[in-house]
């Protein structure tokens, strides 16, 4: 049985090269970036090389890029880190509709003392410009964090309009402006001026590359307490010797990732609708999330569909004994038995968030996979009503 894989917001097969690349660098580096003698200065010019081919690909400053574990250690380097500069930590404007890495930063935020608020997302799961900077105007307040694209529905932020508005407030203290972009690159064009933002988060396994390497977009002269202490690797925001050859596998994919976006948005794009289009046409009581599917306001390859009177999880657990690899909202929240708290965020009532089915494509799904998981989806549904 040939499996489908439509998962590609939890993560992405490793692309050939990419893979090939990090096993090469394995085999030819045997140093610490660290240390002084030729071994450590080698790793140190494969990580140099790293970080300027990332840079390029984002149009960004080398010295704006810092390299992490992840998607998750990105967002904490930005969010508690950008809190916990000065001695009361700094506020936080953040959506109901975030990523769990940003809630859970918020949460430790505001265990230490920071004010934290929440807006909401209207039914699209969009927030309301003039609500974040309402929000953003109260006493206390340091950071906005608004992701650029939400990891269940696809929904687009207006991130710009964020920014051109904190911008005029006239206000006393430093504001930051944090976007976590783990969704957005290699599916839409990243724009970090245009985004107005001060901090981005990104994870290479999204998009092809290695899982357990992130970046940190840090614009130059934004000031940030590190959240690892020892060593002074990437300019002392954190410590720990790099894991050089994922690094530079990851670097590989970003580049790739960018250069490919403008096509892969084409393709993915097609597909989606025609998966949406065979999926209304075939199964009874479905329902698309989020902005219309025609809208630029949407991620090309992210569909999340109602299923009613069926639980996601179950449909989950089928699809994939049938074959079909998705989820039920977040790879992260997969094994909860809490609704969708973006679904919720949305104004879904606890049931209807419980029916979601998160259907994500990437660079190997082809028109037959779409085809082959209508049928299972098909199957599936009705093995279950
Ligand atoms: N932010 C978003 C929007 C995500 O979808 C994810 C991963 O699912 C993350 C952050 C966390 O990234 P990582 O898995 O690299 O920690």
């Amino acid at each position: 049985m040939k499996r489908v894989y439509l998962d590609h917001n939890a993560t992405t097969r490793p692309r050939p090269e990419v893979r090939a690349h990090l096993l090469q660098t394995m085999e030819e580096l045997e140093g610490n970036p660290s240390s002084v003698h030729r071994a450590g200065r080698q790793a140190r010019a494969v990580l140099d090389d790293a970080r300027a081919r990332t840079a390029a690909a984002l149009g960004v400053g080398e010295d704006e890029v810092v390299f992490t574990s992840g998607g998750t250690e990105s967002v904490h380097l930005a969010l508690l880190g950008g809190s916990f500069v000065a001695r009361a930590p700094a506020g936080l404007v953040t959506s109901a509709a975030e990523h769990s890495c940003v809630l859970g930063a918020a949460e430790a935020i505001a265990a230490r003392g920071g004010p934290v608020h929440a807006v909401g997302v209207d039914p699209r799961c969009q927030v309301d410009p003039a609500e974040v900077l309402d929000a953003a105007s109260r006493p206390g307040v340091g950071l906005v964090s608004i992701m650029a694209a939400n990891n269940e529905v696809g929904a687009l932020q207006p991130l710009a309009s964020i920014a051109a508005g904190l911008r005029s407030q006239r206000r006393e203290g430093t504001r930051l402006f944090h976007t976590d972009a783990v969704q957005a690159l290699g599916r839409i064009p990243i724009r970090l001026a245009e985004w107005g933002v001060d901090l981005a988060s990104f994870s290479a396994h999204k998009l092809g590359g290695p899982l357990g390497v992130g970046i940190l977009y840090k614009r130059r002269g934004v000031q940030l307490a590190p959240q690892l202490h020892g060593g002074s690797q990437e300019a002392g925001l954190r410590a720990g010797s790099e894991n050089v050859p994922a690094i530079s596998a990851a670097a590989l994919a970003v580049e790739l990732a960018v250069r490919e976006e403008p096509s892969l948005a084409v393709r993915t794009r097609e597909l989606s609708s025609l998966l949406w289009h065979e999926i209304a046409d075939t199964l009874p009581d479905v329902e698309l999330l989020g902005p219309p599917l025609a809208s630029c306001e949407r991620l090309p390859n992210t569909l999340e569909i109602l299923v009613g009177g069926i639980d996601g999880r179950m449909l989950v657990a089928r699809l994939d004994l049938e074959g079909l690899e998705a989820s039920a909202g977040s790879a992260c929240a997969s094994g909860s038995l809490e609704p969708s708290h973006v679904l919720l965020a949305m104004g879904h009532s606890a049931e209807r968030a419980r029916s979601g089915l998160r259907l994500s494509l990437g660079r190997e799904t082809t028109r037959e996979d779409v085809l082959a998981a209508v049928e299972i989806l098909e199957r599936a549904v009705s093995a279950l009503r």
